[in-house]
């Protein structure tokens, strides 16, 4: 890497997808963002926005047969910008990988042998890591010079201890398996707990941060003086909370009735609790101002929409309490992705009536729209309630560009 080389160029690799940013790590500047939908599909789509010359997004549509042909199409868009792949400027390709099993704890520089180690991950994460490692092996094919590091979703929940870690069954089948929790949402749950950390003026380690990133996928986190302690998804990312389409804790014997009364196949029950539970199960919407705006609609259809909501704090609040007592102390709560950063009603309606425990919201701040990390609990509550946006991509280019340029 020369000293000039500042800039990482981050890829999330989904199974039609590729989502991707080019940062620059001197001050973590924004040069480039895009996304490339339906890959394989005979009309790709390719949405990219010049952010480095405050361009307009430009869109393109054309057959991308694979992983390869979409990144080209990348490669050639930042090109346009003189921001190309072959850039002196670029340091390294950071890649999301979604589960890293108990392997992998910290970001790897990617080698053949963490690539063949990340394929022996692929039965845990069926539908994630196949699409991981194509954009790795696309990526090293065009800049096999380049380092490229994986930054794994699972990794910052390797700290739980073995008691969080295990579930209560035969611990000879468990081992043999690899069934254990996981978690996932790792890169998010770090960055939100030493950000919301930073709002309070303390260091990770001096705090205990409960962490909600509410998304489509949704999780929640404990973690004591920076290390992740519980997180509530599981062996795969169906655990815990309630999701858009995933009906999060379930009692795992709903399974055997739905495939013994019901005469539901193992793929269908798959589908339903993954797909067609959670919101989009209770209420037929996963968009939660939809929701939203259904509840304030009122009538019968509202009335369905509450209790899909309901039924959703009802579960975050079980959590906040559980993780209450596995942390013993709590000095922050921080809500984050698309409906923890955006949707104050449920804000609200998850912290009420947890004065007890320390834990209010302040009306006022709660409705004011920021950007930047911010406190919604009023001065006299003894445990901090913030809004941290999430930066994925910028923990991923950070994460890499230290194991790089080190
Ligand atoms: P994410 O997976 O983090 O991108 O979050 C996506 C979800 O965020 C959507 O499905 C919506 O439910 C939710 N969301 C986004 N914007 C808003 C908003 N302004 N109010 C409420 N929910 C929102």
């Amino acid at each position: 890497m020369t000293a000039t080389a500042t800039r990482v160029l981050v890829l999330n690799s989904g199974s039609s997808s590729v989502k991707y940013q080019l940062l620059d790590m001197r001050d973590g500047a924004r040069l480039a963002a895009g996304l490339v939908e339906r890959i394989g599909e005979g009309t790709s789509r390719l949405a990219h926005t010049p952010l480095a010359t405050g361009g307009e997004k430009r869109e393109t549509e054309g057959a991308m047969a694979d992983h390869e042909a979409a990144l080209k199409a990348v490669a050639a868009e930042l090109a346009a910008d003189g921001l190309g792949l072959d850039s002196p400027q670029l340091a390294a390709i950071g890649h999301r990988v979604v589960h890293g099993g108990l392997e992998f704890t910290e970001p790897t520089v990617i080698d053949d042998a963490v690539l063949e180690e990340i394929e022996r991950l692929v039965p845990l994460a069926p539908l994630h890591n196949p699409a991981n490692i194509t954009g790795i092996r696309t990526a090293r094919a065009l800049r096999p010079d380049l380092p490229q590091v994986a930054v794994f979703d699972t990794a910052f929940h390797t700290t739980m201890p073995e008691h969080a870690a295990r579930y209560a069954i035969d611990v000879a089948t468990a081992d043999r398996h690899r069934i254990r929790r996981y978690g996932f949402h790792g890169t998010s749950h770090a960055y939100v707990s030493r950000k919301t950390a930073a709002l309070l003026g303390k260091d990770p380690s001096e705090v205990n941060v409960i962490v909600l990133h509410l998304g489509n996928g949704a999780s929640a986190s404990a973690v004591a003086g920076g290390r992740c302690v519980d997180t509530s998804m599981g062996l795969t990312p169906l655990e815990g909370l309630v999701m858009g389409t995933r009906s999060g804790d379930i009692d795992p014997a709903v399974t055997f009735h739905l495939k013994r009364v019901a005469g539901m196949s193992e793929d269908e029950v798959d589908e339903l609790l993954n797909k067609k539970s959670g919101l989009i199960g209770l209420c037929g919407d996963n968009d939660m101002r939809e929701i939203r705006r259904r509840i304030d609609a009122g009538g019968e259809d509202g009335e369905r929409a509450r209790l899909a909501f309901d039924v959703y704090i009802h579960r975050l609040k079980k959590y906040l309490g559980a993780y209450s007592a596995v942390l013993g102390r709590v000095d922050a709560v921080a809500f984050t992705a698309g409906v923890g950063e955006n949707a104050a009603p449920l804000r609200e309606a998850a912290i009420a009536g947890l004065e007890e425990m320390g834990m209010a919201v302040d009306a006022d701040l709660n409705d004011r729209r920021s950007d930047e990390p911010r406190l919604i609990s009023p001065e006299y509550a003894r445990v901090a309630v913030a809004v941290v946006p999430t930066d994925e991509e910028l923990e991923i280019a950070q994460q890499t560009y230290a194991l790089v340029s080190a």
